[in-house]
């Protein structure tokens, strides 16, 4: 009979050193996470924002700002996992640092610079009035005086409102809402982004509401991140990668059929 241990002993150091090495290489193979924990971003949106975030009847997360989030982060060798977050929460929620980043049309402005941190701009955008379509006196800023106005809590066009005299503004949770209303008649306009709301009525999802031409103001979006975020240089870096190869006009065009706008690298806000 062979003694096994007899025949380890004299190898007993080598023996526990292969034992160590299994170990340590087992650890590693079962535990990755940790590192592709830091390859992955969580991303923030509201996805009720047609066409640059809204599920599918099926749930699929899909939009402009979804194609362009995952072509951004690809680029600079980074995952995305998208987190549903209400629109008015975002910025809190940045601030909390509970997500790495947050792109859900949200407008770069001098306030929301003094709590969070934005990328440079990829989206030029605009604030549009909507209103019936047979309403014939609502043409432009002045003759919003005195009118019911919808805006969604925490946006630009909120804010905007504000500098109506004698405006009486409604607040909505979320965007869709408004235009129900407006349909109903319960408010006679609604101040919203430009290219959500031109798409939707161009596609017949607002049926009898007109979007008035002339743009109240000139946006642009950014990637909202916390401050002195890790992420930021790196995301910077994917927009410059995807705006010189071709990929962000491809997405652009698949969801607005036009040519992008050209972009400034830097807005002078700060
Ligand atoms: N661009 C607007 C803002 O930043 C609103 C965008 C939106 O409703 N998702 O306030």
């Amino acid at each position: 009979m062979i003694n096994i241990r007899k025949l380890i002993y004299p190898w007993r150091y080598l023996f526990l050193s292969l034992c160590c090495l299994l170990l340590i290489t087992a650890c590693n193979t079962l535990a990755p996470n940790t590192q592709s924990d830091n390859k992955s971003l969580k991303v923030a949106t509201d996805p009720t924002f047609i066409p640059f975030e809204f599920q599918t009847p099926q749930g699929e997360l899909v939009g402009f700002e979804i194609d362009l989030m995952r072509a951004i982060a690809q680029a600079v060798g980074l995952t995305v996992n998208f987190e549903s977050l209400p629109f008015d929460g975002m910025i809190s929620t940045l601030q909390a640092k509970r997500v790495d980043a947050a792109i859900s049309g949200i407008t770069i402005t001098k306030e929301r610079l003094k709590t969070i941190a934005f990328s440079r701009p990829y989206f030029k955008a605009g604030l549009a009035i909507t209103v019936r379509e047979d309403n014939q006196d609502i043409k432009d800023f002045n003759s919003l005086q005195e009118k019911k106005i919808g805006v969604q809590i925490g946006s630009t066009g909120a804010d905007f409102a504000k500098t109506i005299p004698n405006a009486k503004i409604i607040t909505y949770n979320s965007g869709p809402d408004f235009f129900q209303d407006l349909h109903n008649g319960n408010i006679d306009a609604v101040i919203s982004d430009a290219f959500a709301t031109l798409y939707a009525v161009k596609n017949g999802n607002l049926k009898g509401l007109k979007v008035v031409a002339d743009l109240l103001t000139e946006e642009y979006y950014g990637i909202a991140t916390p401050q002195n975020s890790p992420h930021l240089d790196a995301i910077n870096k994917g927009i410059d990668i995807v705006l010189s190869n071709g990929t962000y006009k491809q997405i652009y065009q698949k969801w607005f059929n036009v040519e992008p706008s050209q972009l400034p690298v830097e807005l002078p806000l700060k």
